[in-house]
């Protein structure tokens, strides 16, 4: 359509040079070349620590990193002092487990999860030693998590609720807000899981009425090592630490330590700081196409190599029909590593596996499925790619 291909920015990721057919964004995206560009002014000229030196290349520094704060609070309507700087989304759901959930959770509450969640929004709550119980909400036939089910579920012993916003294998997508709904009327607090949302629809926590939101900025078309832990201010002042080191105390004596506000009570040690910066950068550049072109975008390409692969009678599509850049799928009769395996030999890289969601493959009955995710950067070519070299495979296994 002219609309996808309005958003052809392949000539933008050096990553992408070489006519490959890169389908693995919801892994990881490749990254335009503004982002990259920040990314290695802010390790080259602009380099300094933060929050410490007294110098101008560290003040302008900090100014920098505490922007890129506002950048990403703005990017989820959300206040600065709630933007929680991690390691990535695993970090985040970590450290909602380790500080909230292990000091305010007891034997006998309980913690509802889906079947479809990622293992960092499943092992995290696992190892609470706090006698914590989990239980798992299902799916609709569809894919989608069934509120209907969380509904009856749910009791005044669930304290939490934390769900995917779209799961990474199925692309299908979490309404927010009647989940919130549903875990409030119990009392329980919302963590949503936001990594595969993050870069495919916009972010307005105020509106989603949750209480925790995760992502990474790597999904993103930002950089590695960094990501978002989103919580209201007043919830993560009752919050104690979780790491300590330098920058999240207020006063340190061998008598007693007393710590920093949030969010810098969170963030032991030297920060991510150019990863901030980078992160920063990413959020500019898709902001500036605009997170609703993002998802007409993801939506269509989803739709398209859906309709396409229904035209086969050898593939089972899992998923809904209106999943959001993500399509997982068997080719019958041949395993998604050897399909990802010829498929690699056309130039197209898709990801075949369990996808770090174990439970998910054991409800859809399969150890593994193929996966062929998109971003801002793919088209109706790499489709095309797609659908010839799966045509081989064919051909190849009969
Ligand atoms: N949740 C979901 C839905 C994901 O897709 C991923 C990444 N595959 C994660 C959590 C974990 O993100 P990270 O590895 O960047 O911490």
């Amino acid at each position: 359509t002219s609309e996808t291909s309005e958003l052809v920015l392949k000539d933008q990721f050096p990553g992408l040079a070489g006519n490959w057919h890169y389908l693995d964004t919801a892994a990881t995206s490749q990254k335009p070349q503004v982002v990259i560009d920040a990314t290695v002014a802010a390790m080259g000229e602009k380099y300094a620590t933060v929050h410490r030196g007294v110098y101008a290349r560290s003040a302008d520094m900090t100014l920098a990193f505490e922007a890129a704060r506002r950048r990403v609070a703005a990017f989820m309507n959300a206040q600065e002092d709630e933007i929680v700087f991690t390691r990535g989304a695993t970090e985040s759901i970590n450290l909602v487990a380790q500080s909230w959930a292990a000091t305010n959770l007891k034997a006998g509450d309980r913690i509802l999860l889906s079947t479809l969640e990622h293992h960092s929004n499943i092992v995290p709550w696992q190892l609470l030693r706090n006698g914590v119980e989990i239980d798992v909400c299902p799916l609709t036939p569809e894919g989608t998590i069934d509120l209907e089910a969380a509904e009856r579920m749910l009791t005044p012993a669930h304290k939490l609720v934390a769900f995917a916003h779209v799961s990474n294998v199925l692309g299908s997508v979490l309404h927010v807000e009647h989940a919130a709904r549903l875990a409030h009327a119990v009392g329980a607090k919302l963590l949503i899981d936001g990594c595969q949302a993050a870069p495919r629809l916009a972010l307005d926590v105020q509106a989603f009425d949750c209480d925790f939101y995760a992502f990474s900025a790597h999904k993103l078309y930002g950089p590695t090592g960094i990501g978002v832990l989103w919580a209201r201010k007043a919830l993560l002042d009752q919050m104690p630490p979780w790491q300590g080191g330098g920058s999240m105390i207020d006063k340190v004596t061998f008598a007693e330590t007393t710590y920093a506000p949030a969010p810098q009570r969170f963030e032991a040690g030297t920060p991510n700081i150019v990863e901030a910066v980078g992160m920063a950068a990413a959020m500019d550049w898709l902001s500036d196409i605009g997170l609703d072109r993002a998802e007409k975008h993801e939506r269509d390409l989803a739709g398209l190599l859906r309709a396409e692969l229904r035209k086969r009678n050898d593939v089972t599509l899992f998923g809904p029909d209106d999943s959001l850049g993500i399509v997982s799928f068997a080719l019958e009769g041949v395993h998604p590593h050897d399909l990802g395996t010829i498929l690699d030999e056309e130039g197209v890289a898709i990801r075949a596996g369990h996808h770090c969601a174990q439970p998910l493959m054991e409800h859809l009955g399969v150890p593994a499925t193929a996966r062929a995710s998109f971003g801002l950067y793919s088209d109706e070519q790499d489709i095309e790619a797609l659908l010839k070299g799966i045509e081989r495979t064919r051909r190849i296994f009969g």
